[in-house]
């Protein structure tokens, strides 16, 4: 039995992890956290037996703590309640499935406690990645990746010499506006950038793949990931999601993960690594596959993947700027207070008065984001 922990159990990312162990059998969850989703997390509770939960206000911890008080459960609150989850001594495995730079400091306690960590939230290596690579190879625990390119790049360099990589071609659906122009762009509405081609995922994430930010964050993670510069990450649009990543190495040679759109291979790649089990579901047919395109991103379009690249080459507290950025236009956007195109305006706007930071430590990133949120309430 491989015991987990889940941060985000409530979500996308942490009810397919949840289906991965129902489905196994053979995965016990031994503390799970989510935000205020009380109703869907006793579900979980009364399934799955966690000893320990946390929940984010001590208001949402009271209301659990009376739904669920038949069981014999620990119900905790808050950022201390975050980090008691993933650094519980029973857990081998911690799943960071929450949104948000809220990740950062439960992710390094986590490692700290020398838990294994199956990355999700892709926010804290885009904006810690200079701590957490170092913690990892000191603390010696595993970073499996769980977004699905990032798992693709993983199992493409199994047994090769990471020495020999000479670049990543990360792949993009492309999202829902692929092919659209900016001027196409400026009545976009909520529900029209919530539809994702391919994946089913959290709102935040799927906004992120319809302005390409997400493609932005995911290049970042992988140079963190996989120690390559952004220079040698080359994103290509293949719309259909069958090709998931591929990696090119000095000889020529390019090596692919292919598969149907399913975000639980990924994760039980992560949980079972290096091992691989059986997967229900669809298979590729090649027979039926007739073509698979490419194409390149247009940048000028989408800018916030161009600002992506811009904010790894200033580097230091330049990424954490646009995360924390896209973050706050993403849910003012979402609450319909800005329009679509000033996503990319805000992330902008923000990286231009900022001065960088070169190696900023968890407060700083932390006093980054404060900063960029205040810029950005006084501005619209
Ligand atoms: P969702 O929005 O679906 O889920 C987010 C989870 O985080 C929920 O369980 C939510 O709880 C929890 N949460 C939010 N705020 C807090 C808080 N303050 N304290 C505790 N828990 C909190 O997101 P996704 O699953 O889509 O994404 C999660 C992460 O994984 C992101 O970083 C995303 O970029 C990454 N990712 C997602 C992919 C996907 O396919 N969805 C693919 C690759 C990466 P509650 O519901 O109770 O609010």
């Amino acid at each position: 039995m491989k015991r987990i922990a889940i941060l985000g159990s409530t979500g996308s990312i942490g009810t397919q992890t949840l289906e991965v162990a129902r489905e196994n059998g053979d995965l016990e969850i031994v503390s799970l956290a989510a935000g205020s989703n009380v109703k869907k997390l006793e579900e979980q509770i009364r399934e799955f037996s966690p000893k320990l939960v946390a929940v984010w206000t001590e208001t949402s911890a009271k209301d659990l703590r009376e739904r669920i008080r038949d069981l014999d459960v620990r119900v905790v609150s808050g950022m201390d309640g975050l980090v008691e989850v993933c650094t519980c001594p029973q857990a081998e495995i911690v799943v960071t499935a929450i949104v948000g730079m809220i990740g950062i400091i439960p992710t390094i306690a986590a490692m700290k406690a020398g838990k294994d960590i199956a990355l999700a939230n892709k926010e804290t290596l885009v904006t810690a990645g200079h701590m957490i690579i170092p913690l990892a190879e000191e603390t010696g625990v595993k970073i499996l990746p769980v977004d699905s390119e990032h798992s693709a790049i993983f199992q493409c360099l199994q047994g090769e010499n990471r020495g020999q990589l000479k670049k990543i071609l990360l792949t993009a659906s492309g999202g829902p506006f692929r092919g659209k122009k900016r001027s196409d762009l400026t009545k976009i509405q909520v529900e029209d950038a919530l539809r994702h081609p391919n994946w089913a995922m959290g709102r935040k994430i799927t906004i992120d793949s319809s302005t390409l930010v997400n493609k932005g964050l995911e290049m970042m993670e992988a140079k963190w990931l996989f120690g390559v510069e952004p220079r040698d990450i080359q994103i290509v649009v293949q719309p259909k999601s069958i090709i998931h990543s591929m990696v090119e190495f000095v000889d020529g040679a390019v090596i692919a993960q292919l598969g149907t759109p399913d975000m639980k291979l990924p994760i039980q790649y992560a949980l079972y690594y290096p091992e691989r089990r059986y997967l229900p579901g669809e298979r590729l047919d090649f027979w039926k596959l007739t073509e698979i395109t490419f194409e390149k991103p247009d940048m000028e379009t989408f800018q916030g993947l161009k600002l992506a690249f811009d904010a790894a080459a200033a580097g230091g507290s330049m990424p954490t700027v646009y995360n924390a950025a896209n973050e706050r236009a993403v849910s003012k956007f979402l609450e319909r207070k800005i329009a679509y195109l000033e996503i990319p305006e805000i992330i902008e706007a923000s990286m231009e008065v900022h001065k960088v930071m070169p190696n900023p430590t968890v407060d700083e990133i932390l006093e980054t984001e404060q900063t960029v949120y205040e810029f950005i309430e006084s501005r619209w």
